[in-house]
């Protein structure tokens, strides 16, 4: 396991990449983002973090550049991408090539189930904080975790050589069976923060002192613990409350990224959580209006005139 691809080489992507490049892998970034691959051709991925500026020499192209074949692919685009950025790459996948997400919200592994077998799927989780600052360069503090697991319900030597792997490059990894569990929790944690700050346009802290927010926040929580319960995943709405009340008061001036979209006119990942976690309600007949109804502002405001995801 040593030639590995992010596809979707922004803020988490460039984290994972330059780390994975520091500790010996062969990495190469594929984008679409012209401007940011010529920066990192040209002079290096700059990466901010606790431990002073770095800057990585690695490989960055289009899909159309990059001819490797990788071991192992690290999906890093925002959800709505998925399907595009690995149609881009399927020449270059083979039978032995692993695939891994660790994106956000629902879904991301029937969008990858179409380029590989179950056996070389993994999915998991990451709480690591990334932000690009501009072309080639992002900004990472703070510490982490990520928590992986086989689709397929086994980890096989591959599998745990690419846990393995992402420990080498001083991430916090674990193997963790329950990793849905995990990636439901963080689910009903984002369809509560991202969605209501996107609507209301409020930082993190505003929505929290307002009186609405933690009532509505909480209510999503709420549903989406039913939602999950209804697919036989337990999760631990008191717990993930207990960490939206934090994050209120101590991340209050962050505006989490479906709100940085919105503000730039872009497309959200709301499909993938709020919409996603409505759907599954609809299934299983589990009743889910207010995360359902914040779906759907979401995406009046996206599509908004003048907006270029409109
Ligand atoms: P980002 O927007 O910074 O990066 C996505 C990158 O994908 C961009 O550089 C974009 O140009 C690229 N892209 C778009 N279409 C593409 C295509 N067809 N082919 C190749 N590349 C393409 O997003 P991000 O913040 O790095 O988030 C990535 C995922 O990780 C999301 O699901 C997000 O929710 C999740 N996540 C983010 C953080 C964070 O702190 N940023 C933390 C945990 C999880």
């Amino acid at each position: 396991m040593n030639k590995i691809m992010i596809l979707g080489a922004g803020a988490m992507g460039c984290l994972f990449g330059a780390r994975l490049t520091q500790a010996g892998y062969d990495v190469a970034l594929v984008d679409v983002w012209r401007e940011h691959i010529e920066a990192i051709n040209a002079a290096g991925l700059k990466l901010h973090s606790d431990d002073g500026e770095h800057t990585v020499r690695i490989k960055a192209g289009s899909a159309a550049d990059i001819n490797v074949h990788p071991d192992l692919v690290i999906v890093f685009t925002k959800t709505l991408h998925t399907a595009t950025a690995l149609e881009s790459v399927r020449h270059l996948l083979g039978e032995q090539t692993y695939l891994l997400t660790l994106q956000n919200g629902l879904g991301n592994v029937e969008t990858l189930g179409r380029f590989a077998t179950a056996e070389r799927l993994m999915h998991g989780v990451t709480n690591y904080p990334s932000d690009l600052k501009g072309p080639g360069h992002v900004s990472s503090h703070g510490s982490g975790y990520i928590r992986i697991y086989g689709v397929a319900g086994l980890c096989s030597d591959a599998q745990q050589a690419i846990a393995d792997a992402l420990c080498q490059a001083g991430f916090n990894c674990t193997l963790d069976a329950d990793v849905e569990r995990a990636i439901w929790e963080k689910v009903a944690f984002n369809a509560a923060m991202n969605s209501l700050t996107a609507v209301t346009g409020m930082t993190v802290g505003e929505v929290g002192a307002s009186v609405s927010g933690p009532v509505l926040a909480r209510q999503i929580v709420t549903e989406t613990a039913d939602v999950a319960r209804a697919k036989n995943i337990v999760i631990d709405a008191d717990a993930i409350w207990q960490s939206i009340r934090t994050v209120f008061v101590e991340h209050a001036q962050h505006k989490p990224s479906m709100l940085q979209d919105i503000l730039q006119g872009r497309a959200t990942e709301i499909e993938s959580i709020n919409g996603a976690i409505a759907a599954v309600a609809r299934t299983h007949q589990v009743p889910a209006p207010v995360t359902e109804t914040l779906c759907h502002l979401v995406r009046m405001i996206e599509r908004r005139p003048g907006n270029s995801s409109g």
